[in-house]
């Protein structure tokens, strides 16, 4: 008799209770509390002829399995795969399409995501669209044509639109469409594709799942487990899969995603609120604020606003002299730690998109997008306040230097 407690012994645990005894108390030599982190690369075999549970580690680590398991869970996926980077999930799913069939895209998706799809489409490996997610007659039309596969991404980046899960379900399933959502913007914590229909969930780990900026990482969530095994068997022939530590730190990181999630949520709302009644301020992005024009599906298919926001500043604001001046703020591209980190978009996050893709995708050049960590919220504001008043200041004095 063991009295090892096993998440089996309750019913049906909430999604805290997931992150926190995915893998504990679970080993069955030594009774570690903590899961062990098994590094090895390859494992014995008790004869020749009986392959045992985990043989190669690029085909399964026990280490690697407790997080796959975690996250499967948290997404109501029957099967989870965890790959090296958020990218090698990304294109994970595109094994799946033949050459010659249509691939849908957002418009306004992650830089790297539509640099990897523009790269393959060009070499032949699929045909592909870009499409505004938003726009039902975009969608309407797009759908028509009958595509093997849409990505989905929502809310965007760095505009934070958002489009309606459901409704791309619905338009995908009668056009006989995989549906495939990035949910790396608002992790397992706050929003669930597969429950609104999707057939497969994708996230770059390296943001909240993470949460610590310290590994690069990715999954694959399948609701459906024949899919899940397709896409397991993929993975180990490319050999996306993520490594033990990586994968180890990185469960250890999904233990606090809630508590990290709701308290950074809780400081983007108010940095959010603050910001859009500054006269130095020309437009807030955060679904959070009700005139968001994504603040109504939000509400609806998200089970909060996350904390990331993208702001426009107004004419007098040098953009790029706010963020020089801020301190406590890093500039940095990447999201999702327990650190505040700032970018401008256009020269950062999305300069793999040329100027006309940027423009069509809404991003100007005195766009400054946030992740908001989770320092206090009045140091944050603090440190907002004095660097718009240099850059505004900065700019009247060159002004007046130049005249
Ligand atoms: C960061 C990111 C990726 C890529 O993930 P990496 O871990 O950097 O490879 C993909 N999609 C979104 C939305 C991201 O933010």
């Amino acid at each position: 008799m063991s009295n090892v407690t096993s998440i089996q012994s309750v019913a049906t645990p909430k999604p805290q209770t997931i992150a926190t005894t995915a893998g504990v108390a679970q080993d069955e030599t030594h009774h570690s509390v903590a899961p062990a982190l098994h590094l090895s690369a390859t494992y014995g075999w008790k004869d020749p002829c009986q392959k045992p549970g985990f043989d190669y580690s690029r085909s399964g680590n026990p280490t690697r399995q407790h997080l796959e398991q975690a996250l499967a869970d948290l997404e109501g996926a029957a099967r989870g795969v965890v790959t090296a980077t958020g990218m090698a999930a990304v294109d994970l799913p595109f094994n799946l399409v033949n050459p010659g069939e249509l691939v849908l895209a957002p418009h306004d998706c992650y830089g790297g995501t539509y640099r990897l799809l523009s790269a393959r489409a060009k070499r032949g490996h699929f045909r592909l669209q870009f499409v505004d997610q938003t726009n039902e007659q975009a969608l309407l039309e797009a759908f028509a044509q009958k595509p093997k596969l849409v990505l989905i991404e929502t809310p965007s980046n760095p505009l934070l639109r958002v489009s309606d899960i459901a409704r791309i379900v619905a338009l995908a399933r009668s056009a006989g469409t995989i549906t495939v959502a990035d949910n790396t913007f608002l992790s397992p914590a706050l929003q669930n594709p597969l429950h609104l229909g999707c057939d497969i969930v994708v996230h770059s780990t390296t943001k909240y799942i993470n949460g610590h900026s310290d590994v690069v990482g990715g999954a694959v969530l399948s609701r459906d487990a024949a899919l899940g095994e397709e896409l397991a068997w993929w993975a180990n022939c490319t050999g996306v899969t993520g490594a033990p530590f990586d994968s180890y730190l990185t469960l250890r990181g999904l233990r606090t995603l809630f508590v990290r999630l709701q308290q950074q949520e809780n400081t983007a709302h108010s940095i959010a609120a603050t910001l859009a009644d500054d006269s130095r301020v020309s437009q807030v992005f955060y679904p959070g604020l009700k005139n968001d024009p994504g603040h109504e599906i939000a509400s609806k298919q998200q089970k909060g606003f996350g904390a990331m926001l993208s702001v426009e500043f107004a004419e007098q604001v040098d953009t790029l002299a706010l963020l020089r001046s801020l301190n406590v703020f890093t500039i940095a591209e990447s999201l999702g730690g327990f650190e505040s980190l700032v970018c401008t978009p256009a020269t950062m996050t999305h300069a793999s998109m040329d100027e006309a893709a940027q423009k069509a995708a809404g991003i100007s050049k005195r766009l400054v997008r946030f992740s908001v960590g989770l320092e206090h919220e009045a140091d944050l504001l603090a440190d907002l306040n004095q660097s718009l008043n240099q850059a505004t200041a900065f700019h009247h004095n060159a002004t007046a230097a130049s005249g």
